[in-house]
């Protein structure tokens, strides 16, 4: 079976035992207790115990491990490989301007839907404010992001995987081993065929990827607060879910045809299994393994674009988390009656298109931008609380789209440089044979 239908048949079952296994151990006690005998209750619930916190839990928790053991060699050795196969290095120079303008110019669009739907709809009109309280962890400033961005220490970056770190350190030293000519060879040899290697891991764990998903999405709707929705966050929540599929299906699919010349519906086919992967751990950076596979394997997109576009997109580039920034900020300024004037506006789409640059796609990183973007407009902080505990099923959204935008850009680039095989790209039979072995 192919692999796509396989996740997707997986996840579906998931959220099903999920919500069936929340009837006897999972969020009810979350409501109805205090947080003390909430755990009481818990840890006398075997389902939960056994089930929602072991079975579910750890299955879970190896999938994402094993995804994210793969996040450093994989950027490291296919960014070098990539960068020792450009025939022209000053292309770097070109695909780097290219992928970051794109990367801004898709964040912005994303903001401007979210700002425009958010101030139509009018999610937060109405609502009681409560006594939500949410404390930030502090985010660095944009300074210190651009002077760590070269590491001091290339093997510390990697045992943190600051992925900026690595992308700079894997980008000097693919430049080094191409600029070195046949006395860097035995180097460069060493790096493909690390690279095959790694790939090997890559297929290894795609075999987990339907069980995983199943374990991650069943862990999720076991615990997750559906009642919450009801209580007047059900609009924002639509609201968000609504923004993000327009943004994926229009801006993405519309900038494919137009950009690229190229069928979005392959796009979308294409980048389906990685859609679902990311839907299951709300990550772009353990997603990147998966995503990097769909990208070459489904849209034939060469190695020297993604293996750079790719990594820098899952830290740099998160439209589906710009939208929810967007329209959390609106939803917390009409529950507050604050009128936003227009230049409000533009500082939150400023601040939120730049406050993803520099944080790792990890779960729940949007919530912390979002601090950073209601300070600046002069919004109360700890306002988040209202949306923390609906947050988890809107991050897995966003989530998905992120990587969406990275491999929607990966592909224009590609295209305007010649680096796809557009008869990969057109073939739908590639498309649902994901496994293919690497060649
Ligand atoms: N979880 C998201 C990602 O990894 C970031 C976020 O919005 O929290 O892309």
């Amino acid at each position: 079976m192919n692999i796509s239908v396989k996740i997707l048949i997986f996840m579906v079952v998931g959220a099903i035992v999920g919500t069936i296994f929340q009837q006897f151990g999972g969020y009810q006690c979350i409501d109805e207790l205090s947080k003390e005998a909430c755990k009481a209750f818990q840890s006398e619930n075997w389902i939960y115990t056994y089930i929602i916190d072991g079975l579910f839990n750890v299955g879970g928790a190896w999938f994402i491990n094993a995804l994210k053991m793969l996040m450093v060699p994989l950027v490291l050795v296919s960014l070098v490989v990539g960068v020792c196969s450009l025939t022209d290095p000053s292309k770097l120079g070109r695909l780097s301007l290219k992928t970051v303008g794109l990367y801004l110019l898709t964040t912005a669009i994303a903001l401007i839907l979210a700002l425009l739907m958010a101030s139509i709809f009018q999610p937060g009109n109405g609502m009681p404010v409560g006594d939500a309280n949410f404390v930030p962890k502090e985010k660095p400033p944009l300074t210190d992001v651009l002077i760590n961005m070269i590491p001091t220490n290339p093997f510390s970056a990697m045992a943190q995987a600051n992925m900026l770190q690595i992308i700079v350190f894997a980008i000097i030293l693919g430049l080094a081993i191409s600029f070195s000519g046949d006395k860097g060879k035995t180097i460069k040899d060493w790096f493909e065929s690390a690279n095959h290697v790694v790939m090997g891991i890559v297929n290894l764990v795609m075999k987990f990827a339907p069980y995983g998903v199943f374990f991650l999405i069943a862990k999720t709707f076991a615990t997750f607060p559906f009642a919450d929705l009801v209580g007047g966050l059900g609009k924002y929540f639509i609201l968000v879910i609504v923004v993000l599929i327009l943004h994926a299906l229009l801006t993405y699919g519309s900038l494919i045809a137009l950009l690229a010349r190229l069928n979005p519906v392959n796009f979308f086919k294409g980048m389906w299994p990685a859609m679902l992967t990311a839907f299951g751990t709300s990550s772009s950076n353990a997603t990147l393994p998966v995503t990097m596979r769909c990208v070459e394997k489904n849209l034939g997109v060469h190695k020297n674009t993604y293996s750079f576009t790719l990594p820098l997109g899952a830290t740099v580039n998160m439209d589906g988390t710009a939208i929810m920034q967007g329209i959390a900020t609106l939803f917390i300024a009409q529950a507050y009656n604050a009128d936003l004037t227009m230049a409000q506006m533009l500082t939150i789409i400023l601040t939120a298109t730049l406050a993803s640059i520099g944080a790792a796609g990890v779960p729940s990183v949007g919530l912390i931008l979002l601090a950073g973007v209601l300070t600046q407009v002069n919004l109360p902080v700890e306002a988040i609380g209202m949306i923390l505990g609906i947050d988890r099923l809107l991050d897995m959204t966003r989530t998905a789209v992120n990587i969406t935008g990275d491999a929607a850009v990966t592909t224009i680039v590609a295209k305007s440089e010649g680096e796809i095989e557009l008869d990969t790209y057109n073939d739908p039979v590639i498309h649902s044979n994901f496994e293919e072995e690497e060649t």
